[in-house]
Parts: structure tokens; C-alpha cells; sequence
């Protein structure tokens, strides 16, 4: 599936020309002025940058509160390491 969620990067990795890998932590449905919307919580893998998502090109960082308030149900588990 194609989805606009895969045009956007992070801006720290960009810059610094790493390959940057998002990670999508949440999925929240928000009701704006335009009706509802989904919101995604993103996280990049490789620097650990968090923002959100609503419009395709447009993203905002997210503060611990608000990532926990909202992230914390979606729970992923990661592949356990050697020896876990
Ligand atoms: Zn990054």
C-alpha cells in the first residue's frame, strides 16, 4: 500500500545524509476544521526524533507528555537481542 506516510523523512537525518528510517509508533483519529483526520505518531529509528503527522507535508515535533499520552497503548515489541 502506498500511502503518503512514506514521503516524508527526518529532517536531522536528511540533513546530515543518513538514510532515515520512521517508524510509526501510533495512529490517532482527530477530528479538525476539515473533518476527521488521522494523525500519525512517528518515530525515526535512527536518531530517535518524534513528530506527528496529519497532513502529508506537514510534521511537528511531539514532547514526552504528549508522545506518552498517546504512544503508550501502542506498544511494539522489538526483536530481542542475544542473551535476552
Ligand atoms: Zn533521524
Amino acid at each position: 500500500m502506498i500511502d503518503s506516510l512514506f514521503t516524508l523523512y527526518c529532517e536531522d537525518c536528511e540533513v546530515a545524509a543518513r538514510p532515515s528510517r520512521l517508524w510509526v509508533r501510533a495512529e490517532i483519529e482527530v477530528s479538525t476544521s476539515r473533518g476527521p483526520e488521522t494523525q500519525h505518531y512517528l518515530e525515526c529509528m535512527n536518531c530517535g526524533f518524534r513528530f506527528k503527522s496529519c497532513m502529508e507535508d506537514h510534521m511537528e515535533a511531539v514532547d514526552d507528555e504528549e508522545w506518552r499520552r498517546f504512544v503508550k497503548e501502542a506498544v511494539v515489541f522489538l526483536p530481542q537481542g542475544e542473551g535476552a
